[in-house]
């Protein structure tokens, strides 16, 4: 059974009020008027999502946002008469009835007008009048309004409608020649015959069909007030001018675009997607240029940590271990077994030849999916140094033994059977191999911070696996700390002078606070955390492109295909990008604060991970997000092209036996 005044409480808390509309009586009066009461028979359990409707006569209507932030233009108050073009359902005028004095709502379908009347009777709203007509004439009679609120797109601001206002009034309209996208124009009548004009940003809204709008083929009727262009400059201009342009990735001068975060202790680097090359050979180069030159010792990167500790021994030159199994065998393995990579830890090999241990820079693993590796690797430095304490292990692990595995398995079994949970057993070990840290890494400090960060990823993957079920953000939350946490561990076993690169996806690296992931989802990420532990001492980058090849699967476990990736959504940062016409740059968003201040309207942003829909892509691959306070840095990267896996073609003969990639 649903529960709609829960349901409307939670849509007003979550997509209203913490995406910024703070009025209090705009959010009390959508806590009041029964959205499922203005929605088609049949719709009502979706009522309360964060989108607009179908409603009769091919119309809609609007995203609860949408109605709340158009309101909150309009700046209504109580005592205000205001008008409205566009009735559709009704919904904006009763929400905005519970505000106001009086609402006048005008709707060319008939049907429409008629079906919101008797709503309004029906809820008691009497303090609305409905009218059937062409709304871009206005309501000559009951003007001047306080306020104009027009729910569907026209050419331009109607004459009637700005003339229809007060001194002091505000028309609230989108405008624009795009089917797809407008700009929310808010027009003030500032005297008898003066007007000033705010644009606040891409929407799409049903045309406006009327005398001073559009005709029904699509073309103009009567021109209303020319649009004039609030920024001189068009976005996509000012990035151009803005934007460093990118020579190749093994030219030095790649690297050194990157010289001014050198004097950070984390520089983070995020990817678009999991199977991008380009993405891989950025971070590369750059990753080369802050080792060799500036003293970064760590790359962290998200992939699990025994799996990246085989990468580690051989870069640095160590002995396997005993044991161990090929890395990067389970799904996605293309994301860390491809060329990209491959050449990179040859690359930190070489430098590392010369070095002393203490000089070497390292590679390492933030995640916590391979549980069973882990397992693996606590087992065998125990058995090497104290075989007694590895007895003790193995029967405490033997609690996770039957999901090893499969450990997403392990959330469901805790839950339905009430089955003794291996929690405490494994946080005792990780806590008693701590413990004896002083004992232990006096044989090897290397190989008790691989075997500790082994116990503790086992501790916070029985967590995660054990919440998994109940889905939500915090099984999220607790694998982002714990990609954070061991970052920390890392950086605090370098020492005070030590700095890390981290490479992961940008839904990690971008600050969540200014994503949907924060805002609408309340989960958190290592770039936040990041910045709350380092400030100014972290730099987050991110990337992006606008087309091209990925690498990436259909469905979770499935083969890796190579995929075209759509063009950018036309309002999307990308698009922006796309549109400056420049191929391949960085965007310091820290340089110029006007565009820094144009582009922190939220707008669309791509996420493709380890798998990409392209059929579904505006729904599941894209979020909004306000870029320039997401990350310090954006690179862009126009055209794009899939990463190579390492298959039987890149097999190599006479490579060391701790090279991770054979096969
Ligand atoms: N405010 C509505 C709600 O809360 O359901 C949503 C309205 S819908 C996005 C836009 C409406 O504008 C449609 O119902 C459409 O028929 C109407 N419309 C378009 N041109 C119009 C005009 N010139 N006069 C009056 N209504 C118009």
């Amino acid at each position: 059974m649903l529960d709609l005044p829960r349901a409307r409480d939670r849509m007003v808390n979550i997509h209203v009020g913490r995406r910024g509309i703070h009025d209090r009586e705009i959010l009390q009066a959508m806590r009041e008027v029964p959205r499922e009461a203005f929605v088609e028979p049949g719709f009502e359990e979706f009522a309360y999502e964060d989108t607009p409707l179908p409603i009769a006569d091919g119309q809609t209507i609007s995203q609860p946002y949408i109605v709340a932030f158009m309101i909150e233009m309009a700046d209504v108050k109580p005592g205000d008469h205001v008008l409205e073009i566009g009735t559709g359902s009704g919904y904006a005028a009763a929400v905005m009835s519970r505000i106001v004095e009086q609402v006048y709502t005008i709707e060319r379908h008939p049907g429409l007008a008629e079906t919101a009347k008797r709503r309004f009777e029906k809820l008691g709203y009497r303090n609305i009048e409905v009218r059937t007509g062409d709304g871009t004439k206005g309501w000559p009679q009951a003007a001047p309004f306080d306020a104009i609120v027009v729910t569907a797109s026209g050419p331009g601001a109607p004459l009637a409608l700005q003339e229809q206002l007060d001194v002091g009034g505000r028309l609230v309209i989108p405008v624009g020649n795009d089917p797809d996208l407008q700009r929310l124009l808010k027009v003030t009548r500032t005297g008898a015959a003066t007007y000033s004009e705010e644009d606040f940003g891409g929407v799409r809204f049903v045309p406006l069909i009327g005398e001073q709008g559009w005709s029904e083929n699509g073309t103009v009727t009567k021109v209303g007030r020319p649009l004039r262009h609030p920024h001189p400059i068009s976005l996509p201009d000012m990035i151009a001018a803005a934007a460093e342009p990118l020579p190749d990735f093994d030219d030095p001068a790649f690297g050194a675009l990157f010289d001014r975060f050198a004097d950070r202790r984390v520089v983070l680097l995020g990817e678009a997607s999991h199977g991008t090359s380009e993405f891989y050979r950025a971070r590369a180069a750059i990753t080369r240029r802050l080792i060799e030159r500036h003293g970064f010792t760590i790359v962290a990167v998200e992939a699990d940590w025994p799996d990246a500790a085989a990468i580690d021994r051989y870069v640095r030159h160590r002995r396997p271990r005993t044991g161990a199994g090929a890395p990067f065998q389970r799904f996605p393995t293309w994301m860390w077994r491809n060329t990209d990579v491959a050449a990179f830890s040859d690359w930190m090999r070489r430098r590392n030849e010369k070095l002393e241990p203490s000089e070497q820079a390292g590679f390492y693993g933030l995640d916590i999916y391979n549980m069973s590796g882990s397992i693996g690797a606590v087992l065998d430095y125990l058995d090497r140094v104290d075989p007694q304490a590895a007895k003790i292990a193995r029967e405490r692990y033997g609690c996770l033994t039957p999901w090893q595995h499969e450990p997403s398995t392990y959330g469901r079994a805790v839950l339905t059977a009430g089955y003794k949970k291996c929690e405490k057993a494994v946080l005792e070990q990780c806590r008693d191999l701590l413990a004896r840290q002083l004992d232990y890494a006096k044989q090897d400090g290397t190989d008790f911070l691989d075997a500790s960060q082994n116990a503790r990823l086992i501790a916070s993957a029985e967590h995660y696996y054990r919440i998994m079920y109940y889905g939500g953000a915090e099984s999220w939350n607790l694998r982002d700390t714990h990609m954070f946490e061991t970052l920390e561990h890392l950086l605090d076993a370098g020492g005070p002078n030590s700095k890390a690169v981290v490479w992961a996806h940008n839904s990690h690296i971008g600050d969540a606070r200014f994503t949907e992931m924060g805002v609408v989802r309340d989960e958190l990420n290592i770039g936040q955390l990041c910045r709350q532990r380092f400030g100014d001492e972290a730099a987050l980058i991110g990337m992006g492109t606008h087309s091209g090849t990925v690498a990436a699967a259909s469905d979770w476990d499935g083969e890796m295909e190579v995929k075209q990736v759509r063009a950018s959504h036309a309002d999307s940062y990308e698009r922006l990008c796309h549109d400056s016409l420049v191929s391949r740059f960085l965007l310091d968003l820290g340089r110029d604060k006007t565009l820094r201040e144009r582009l922190l309207e939220r707008r669309l942003e791509r996420f493709i991970g380890v798998i990409y829909r392209p059929e579904t892509e505006l729904g599941s691959h894209y979020a909004d997000a306000s870029l320039p306070q997401q990350f310090d840095a954006f690179l862009w990267f126009d055209k794009t092209a899939a990463v190579t896996p390492l298959g039987p073609e890149h097999a190599r003969t006479g490579v060391p036996d701790t090279y991770p990639f054979g096969l």
